[in-house]
């Protein structure tokens, strides 16, 4: 004879322990995702994936898609994907790294990069300020990235304007920037309807902080990444965005091994 209530009291007591083991795995995926460092956009054709790599490195992931922003051997790429697309926005070793596009490069991948780029990268697809091109279906336009007063020394800048490029994306119909080593400069300013802002902040070579929040704010994109930004104190771009509609990710761009660069 089966007793009735204990019966009941079971199915309460497997129920409860089977809820338990579903949220067990959930805080398992939630606890993985922050190992990995990964942020999720929603867009058109299923979420964007970013991944922080290390200093202005980063792996895009959409509909099926792999794209690698300024590959540096610095990063850690044992989890990496094969890119569809590499764009270099400019000459220096912390943007343009042979190497590190070696290791992520697969028969059809397609590089794009400024002329500059392209004189050391065998087989690139240029594009200079200000034009747009689809590559592998993917929407890209090329901003300039330049200093306005920074430089090595008087009279000089780190980054000259027409070298450079940032890049926007349009993934699923969001518009994705990466600003590249620039100062606050006119053409940033003047950005319309950015979802998502990947900003440079770092001395000497780029703008401190407070500038680079600054421009963020003429711009307003929805969603800020600071990124390139070294030891740069992160809570005076945060603080200056205070009261904005502009969120703002903090993420490790930094992994014990990186250095150098800038
Ligand atoms: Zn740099």
């Amino acid at each position: 004879m089966v007793d009735r209530p204990m019966v009941c009291l079971r199915l309460i007591a497997c129920a409860f322990i089977g809820f338990l083991s579903l949220a067990g795995a959930g805080l398992e995926e939630r606890t993985l995702a922050m190992q990995t460092n990964e942020d999720t956009i929603s867009a058109t054709g299923g979420d964007i994936r970013i991944t922080p790599i290390v200093h202005a490195s980063v792996q895009v992931e959409h509909a099926g898609k792999v794209i690698h922003i300024d590959p540096w051997s610095k990063g850690d790429y044992s989890k990496a994907k094969p890119a569809d697309l590499i764009l270099v926005t400019d000459i220096h070793g912390d943007h343009l790294d042979p190497a590190a596009i070696a290791k992520i490069r697969k028969p059809g991948t397609l590089i794009v990069a400024p002329a500059a780029v392209a004189a050391k990268l065998d087989g690139t697809t240029v594009l200079a300020n200000g034009e747009r091109k689809e590559v592998a279906g993917i929407l890209i336009e090329a901003v300039p990235m330049y200093n306005l007063q920074r430089g090595p020394a008087a009279g000089q800048l780190y980054h000259t304007k027409g070298r450079g490029n940032g890049y926007i994306l349009t993934l699923g119909g969001k518009r994705l920037y990466f600003s590249g080593d620039t100062e606050c400069v006119p053409e940033l300013k003047n950005l319309k309807n950015i979802d998502v802002a990947f900003m440079t902040m770092n001395l000497p070579y780029t703008m401190p902080p407070v500038e680079a929040a600054e421009c963020v704010k003429a711009f307003k994109p929805k969603i800020v990444y600071p990124y390139h930004f070294r030891e740069s104190k992160l809570e005076e771009f945060t603080s200056a965005l205070k009261g904005q509609p502009i969120e703002v990710r903090i993420r490790n761009w930094y992994p014990a091994q990186a250095s150098g660069g800038r």
